[in-house]
């Protein structure tokens, strides 16, 4: 026997205990350090020969066992290299979730500087909309999915642009889906990522009866920096008209609100945290998690490299809406929790607020791994998530079936994915699995090399460490 690969470990406050992660098995145990030593002596072969290769007093047999139960002893490194294909062909071929998210339309009501959408003045007059019978034939497809797949949850998510701006698809399809999946005995889930402008009691009352699970409304700060990051087409702020449709709706749903940060506003968000914490809907949110601002960097020579947020001057990744770089529950995109050296800090701050955030460590394998998660463009076509929305080679299907060469190859590729190939041993990768495809994508030219956010990771396991010790 000898210690897992995928063992983590953090040394606790007063220096008897250790935190012990395994991310293979998600086992996390705080122990005495000389539990945590018979780990150490595992890997110098001291048990080798013994009877049961195991240690021969029976307390610490004892411990043996609890930590071999829990995959922290494994029988040899091949055996932790099959458990892992075993994970991560089982994460991709999972039936149990039909995960789609569609977007309504890529149009918005607002100009965010970080936005690709917001660069262009004329943008909203020819960005895409979905027809509704265009989403009769999303509709169609889906129910051929939910009868091919044969899901036990169906998960849909409104995004876009800004999905209310489309508010009669939305009705349209979470009544036909809601309709679907209760004929079918599959449970549904709604979840709608918003700027919150539009959202009103009545658009939350309507969505109840269809499975309405959550609505992430993205807050960019405290009010005069979020007025700054998001204003309106023509300029005007947006913080106390989003905050006062969040007082009216909250209570009537999950709310999580999720931010996106750069270094022009990452210090105003204690002071975002201290107006929602006085606030009368603050027990109501059941997520605050903030994100870096990704912006696309040249092309980098091939290799696995760090990923920072960079200058203000630079376009993001390319996709939807940035509002999906921000993690809440059911979010489209719970995997971008990127490296910054800002983020645990902020996860600190946010918890110090009594607000729960993401925990930065079980970020992965995400949707673009998954044969059943797709997005859906306004158009109909398919992408593997929302990071690849808007071009035709990275389209892997249209829900009319056409068949193209070019989506037929995009699908193919995606289906081969592994760029956690290239993480050699690290103990990150169930959690990880070689980080944001769409990033090695835009930064790397090549989607099977891996997008590195290790330290964000490392920083992220010390919180977890942390908080598990406290309520141990
Ligand atoms: S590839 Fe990137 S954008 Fe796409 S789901 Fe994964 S983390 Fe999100
Ligand atoms: S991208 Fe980095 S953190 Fe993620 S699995 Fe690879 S080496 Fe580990």
């Amino acid at each position: 026997m000898q210690p897992s690969m995928f063992n983590l470990r953090v040394p606790l406050e007063g220096g008897d205990e250790v935190f012990l992660m395994n991310t293979l098995t998600d086992a996390q145990l705080v122990v005495s350090t000389d539990v945590a030593a018979l780990l150490d002596r595992a890997a110098k072969g001291e048990f080798v020969g013994t009877a049961m290769a195991s240690p021969p007093d029976d307390s610490e047999r004892q411990a043996w066992d609890v930590l071999l139960e829990n995959g922290f002893l494994v029988e040899n490194r091949a055996s932790d290299r099959r458990a892992l294909d075993d994970y991560l062909t089982g994460v991709k071929s999972s039936t149990e979730e039909l995960n789609v998210t569609l977007l309504t339309t890529l149009q918005c009501n607002f100009a965010c500087d970080y936005c690709f959408q917001g660069d262009h003045g004329d943008y909203n007059l020819h960005a895409d909309k979905m027809s509704l019978e265009t989403a009769g034939r999303v509709g169609d497809w889906l129910e051929r999915e939910l009868d091919r797949v044969r899901p036990e949850r169906f998960v849909f998510t409104f995004f876009g642009g800004e999905p209310l701006l489309n508010l009669p698809v939305m009705y349209l399809l979470a009544e036909r889906m809601w309709n679907a999946t209760e004929s079918r005995g599959v449970s549904m889930f709604v979840n709608i990522i918003t700027n919150g402008l539009l959202l009103t009691p009545a658009v939350v009352d309507r969505m109840l009866p269809y499975g309405l699970n959550g609505i992430k409304i993205t807050l960019d700060g405290d009010h005069d920096t979020h007025n700054r990051m998001r204003p309106l087409r023509g300029g005007q702020g947006t913080f106390d008209r989003i905050v006062e449709n969040i007082r009216r709706v909250a209570g009537r749903c999950r709310i999580s609100i999720g931010g996106n940060f750069d270094e022009s506003s990452v210090d105003s968000y204690p002071a975002l945290l201290d107006f929602l914490k006085e606030q009368d809907f603050a027990d109501k949110l059941v997520k605050v998690n903030f994100k870096p601002i990704i912006r696309a960097e040249p092309l980098q020579p091939k290799g696995i490299i760090p990923l920072t947020p960079v200058g203000a001057s630079r376009k993001p990744l390319n996709g939807t809406c940035m509002t999906s770089a921000g993690a809440g529950h059911g979010s489209t995109c719970d995997s971008c929790d990127f490296l910054d050296d800002k983020m645990s800090f902020l996860r600190d701050e946010t918890r110090r607020h009594g607000f729960t955030p993401h925990d930065g460590v079980h970020n992965g394998p995400c949707h673009v791994h998954m044969q059943h998660a797709h997005t859906i463009g306004p158009d109909g076509s398919l992408y593997p998530c929302p990071g690849f929305t808007g071009q035709l080679a990275t389209s892997t299907g249209h829900v009319d079936d056409r068949s193209e060469p070019v989506r037929e190859a995009a699908r193919l590729k995606f289906d081969r994915l592994d760029p956690w190939k290239e993480c050699g041993d690290c103990a990150f990768i169930p959690v990880c699995a070689g980080g944001c495809v769409a990033n090695s994508h835009t930064q790397l030219g090549d989607m099977n090399l891996p997008t590195c956010h290790k330290r964000s990771f490392e920083s992220a396991l010390i919180s977890l460490a942390h908080t598990a010790a406290s309520a141990a």
